[in-house]
């Protein structure tokens, strides 16, 4: 993977290409939100950094620093990450950076380290500072963070810090159609790729993970297949039939309830304007028209009240309130609106 693969981040890149191609600074720190790919950007940029003949587009993907960094077997990169995601222990910072960092490089001209800036805590941090205040030539530091405020002043300030900056629409779209394209061969319709979009909160790395995820068009039937029968059924059928779905799918209750509150935002939309194409289930439009039409008496504020319960689960959940009682109590509360 070049730089060219990575999405957007123009800015980002120009700055970059000429930190790889002239006299990069020894210490660079990658921040952005989960999902802005601030990893996959601190990656190419070690690899262009280590690469024996760097393009415009970052690394040439041919030589053997090349071919070693693809394997993760490069000896000279070394990855500080603490395996449980957690902290990384001091004794590691100081064995594999702070000793390390007098062994000159075997293969390339530089040597990278590549750090999980989250997971060092301070004492970590401080151990890493001598390194950082007086490096060896031909080493580079790269800190890895979701947010730079986590680290201290005296790291700070001696890293150039690159922020990734939050994508377009435009950039997510493009992004899922080449996913399509290339992993799926373009099964996915335009309207299931927007869906992905909006319901990815327009984070570039959760569009792409949710493409392919098969749980989630399954769930999104379901939701509304309750929502669309609620009303007709017995309360006995709510309080089991219905409740045992949202037992069996306990881990994916907040995805359930997001995509039950998006058709009832969609339903708001098109009780107010059968033709607005604001919608986020653009494939569901005739489901939805059809519920209206069928529906009469759930007019706004019905649909509004059936939202609110949902929020309120949202908020039980966070208090640990027993899980049947939140549910089963949401689900009659829906069930009264859309009856
Ligand atoms: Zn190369």
């Amino acid at each position: 993977m070049s730089f060219q693969r990575l999405i957007g981040q123009k800015d980002l890149k120009i700055r970059l290409k000429h930190e790889y191609l002239g006299d990069p600074n020894h210490a660079a720190i990658f921040t952005g939100a989960k999902g802005s790919g601030r990893h996959e950007f601190a990656r190419e940029y070690a690899k262009a950094l280590m690469c024996s003949s760097p393009t415009d587009d970052g690394a040439c993907g041919k030589c053997n620093n090349c071919t070693y960094f693809d394997a993760g077997t490069h000896p000279d990169l070394i990855v500080l990450a603490d395996p449980n995601k957690k902290t990384i222990k001091v004794d590691e910072v100081r064995n594999k950076v702070v000793s390390d960092v007098k062994i000159c490089p075997q293969i390339s001209r530089r040597k990278v380290y590549l750090i999980e800036g989250d997971e060092l805590n301070e004492a970590g941090q401080n151990a890493l500072l001598k390194s950082l205040e007086e490096p060896p030539a031909n080493i580079i530091f790269i800190l890895i963070c979701e947010d730079s405020e986590k680290l201290l002043p005296t790291v700070l300030s001696r890293t150039v810090e690159y922020k990734l900056s939050s994508y377009s629409k435009d950039e997510i779209m493009d992004a899922l159609r080449s996913k399509n394209k290339e992993e799926f061969d373009g099964k996915y319709s335009e309207d299931e790729l927007k869906f992905t979009c909006e319901f990815s909160s327009n984070v570039l790395g959760k569009a792409l993970d949710l493409l392919g995820d098969e749980e989630l068009p399954s769930m999104r039937d379901k939701c509304f297949e309750i929502i669309t029968n609620i009303g007709k059924e017995g309360y006995c059928a709510t309080l089991t039939d219905r409740y045992s779905y949202f037992d069996a799918n306990a881990d994916n209750i907040r995805e359930i309830l997001l995509l039950m509150l998006w058709i009832f935002g969609d339903l708001s939309i098109l009780k107010k304007d059968r033709n607005n194409k604001n919608i986020t289930n653009t494939d569901k439009r005739d489901v939805m028209l059809k519920f209206l039409d069928d529906n009469p008496s759930v007019d706004l504020n019905k649909i509004s009240k059936a939202a609110g319960h949902i929020t309120t689960v949202f908020k039980r959940l966070d208090l640990n309130v027993n899980f049947l009682y939140a549910v089963g109590d949401m689900l009659l509360g829906i069930k009264k609106e859309l009856t």
